[in-house]
């Protein structure tokens, strides 16, 4: 009888790839069969897989995507920065795989995506939202991908602009401010570390396997209302 379910990392050398490792390692439901990164083929980590997990560049994205129809793989994408096209290219490859897509895997930031949207519901327009975030230097998109989605959550009263800060060695930090009338509310998340992404991927990786074809986000893996 199947125990574990059979993880291909790509961006395996990198921060979230190596932290993601490391938690497979104590995890007896989890084997990491193949790892890549940059300047290895993906064709033959993804062939001998239940699911394939992402976290390296945007400019992956065709050669997954490819990869993993002719296979039939399903996809835990956590990588972000990904342009117009590579986003539509994923929608499209989801309409024949199962693909888990996020910008944040954990828990709190996806609670902070079912808050924010309740919140602008209460405030409505009066309320002039701003989000913030910050992240360590070595980060390379900006917007980071969370604070994109805050801001599609909130398109829906107003314009939201979008400040991004990079300094030291900060894993993650998202403030939505939402300033009216002599007051003012302020969510904000603080990622303590890595794993709480590595424990969303993998928590993601065991629940795609076997579901039918479509792009789902983390909220649909942790069961609470999807973020539009
Ligand atoms: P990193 O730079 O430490 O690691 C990325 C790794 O991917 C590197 O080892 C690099 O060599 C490798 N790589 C680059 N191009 C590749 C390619 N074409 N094929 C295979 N491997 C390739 O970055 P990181 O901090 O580990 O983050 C990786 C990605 O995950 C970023 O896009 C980041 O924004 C995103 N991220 C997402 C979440 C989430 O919860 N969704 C959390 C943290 C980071």
């Amino acid at each position: 009888m199947k125990t574990s379910v059979r993880v291909a990392l790509i961006g395996a050398r990198g921060r979230m790839g190596q932290t993601i490792a490391d938690l497979a390692k104590d995890d007896p439901k989890i084997d990491i069969v193949a790892q890549c990164d940059l300047g290895d083929a993906i064709d033959p980590a993804i062939k001998d897989c239940d699911v394939a997990i992402d976290f390296s560049n945007s400019s992956a994205i065709d050669e997954i995507c490819r990869t993993a129809l002719q296979h039939g793989k399903a996809l835990v994408i956590g990588t972000t920065g990904h342009s117009p096209e590579q986003r539509q290219l994923i929608e499209e490859t989801a309409g024949k795989l199962p693909i888990v897509f996020a910008p944040n895997f954990s828990v709190g930031v996806n609670a902070l995506f079912a808050l924010t949207r309740q919140v602008a519901e209460i405030f409505g327009s009066e309320f002039a939202p701003k989000i913030t975030e910050t992240h360590h230097k070595m980060k390379k998109d900006a917007p980071s991908g969370t604070a994109k989605t805050l801001r599609e959550i909130l398109k829906e009263t107003q314009e939201v602009p979008i400040e991004s800060i990079r300094e030291g060695d900060v894993v993650g930090e998202h403030t939505v401010t939402f300033a009216g009338p002599d007051e003012r509310l302020e969510l904000t998340h603080r990622a303590g570390s890595r794993e709480i992404f590595a424990r969303g991927a993998l928590r993601a990786a065991q629940w795609i396997v076997g579901k039918p074809a479509r792009l789902y986000s983390m909220q649909d893996v942790l069961g609470i209302t999807p973020a539009k």
